[in-house]
C-alpha cells in the first residue's frame, strides 16, 4: 500500500508572494548606498566608506525588525518609520541620490516607488484637508 502525502504549499507559496517586496528591497537597498557612496562619496567599485557601510548594516537591520514585512511599502512613506532621525537623513540622502539612477535596471522598482509616493501625497492632502474642516 503506497501512502501519498499530500503537503500544503498554498500557504508558503502566499507568504513568499507577500514577502516579495520585503526581499526585492533587501536586496536593493544595499546597491542603491552603494550607488551614492561612489557617487557622492568617490569610493572605488564594491568599496564603501565607513558610514555608508554603517547605514547599510543599519537599514538591513530595521528591514529584518519590520514590523510591515507583509506586502511592504516604501519606507519613505512608512507611517511609523522606525528610522533614528540621523539616519533617516542619511537614508532620505541615498534615495534622493539613487532613486533615478535605479530606473534603467530597475523599472519596477522605481515605477512603483514613484507610484506610491503619488498615493502618499495624495493621502497626506485629503488628511490635511480634513483636518481644515
Ligand atoms: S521604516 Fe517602516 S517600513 Fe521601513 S523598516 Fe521601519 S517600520 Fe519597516
Ligand atoms: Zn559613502
Amino acid at each position: 500500500m503506497y501512502l501519498i502525502k499530500y503537503k500544503n504549499t498554498d500557504n508558503k507559496k502566499n507568504m513568499s508572494k507577500e514577502l516579495k517586496k520585503w526581499k526585492k528591497e533587501k536586496r536593493l537597498i544595499p546597491v542603491m548606498i552603494r550607488k551614492y557612496c561612489h557617487g557622492k562619496h568617490k569610493t572605488k567599485r564594491r568599496e564603501l566608506c565607513e558610514d555608508c557601510q554603517k547605514l547599510t548594516e543599519y537599514a538591513l537591520f530595521r528591514l529584518e525588525k519590520c514590523p510591515f514585512k507583509v506586502n511592504k511599502g516604501f519606507c519613505s512613506f512608512c507611517k511609523i518609520h522606525c528610522y533614528q532621525p540621523e539616519m533617516k537623513e542619511k537614508i532620505k540622502a541615498v534615495m534622493k541620490y539613487s532613486g533615478p539612477r535605479m530606473l534603467p535596471m530597475h523599472p519596477i522598482f522605481s515605477i512603483s516607488h514613484v507610484i506610491q509616493m503619488l498615493q502618499y501625497k495624495k493621502k497626506i492632502k485629503k488628511e490635511e484637508n480634513q483636518s481644515d474642516r
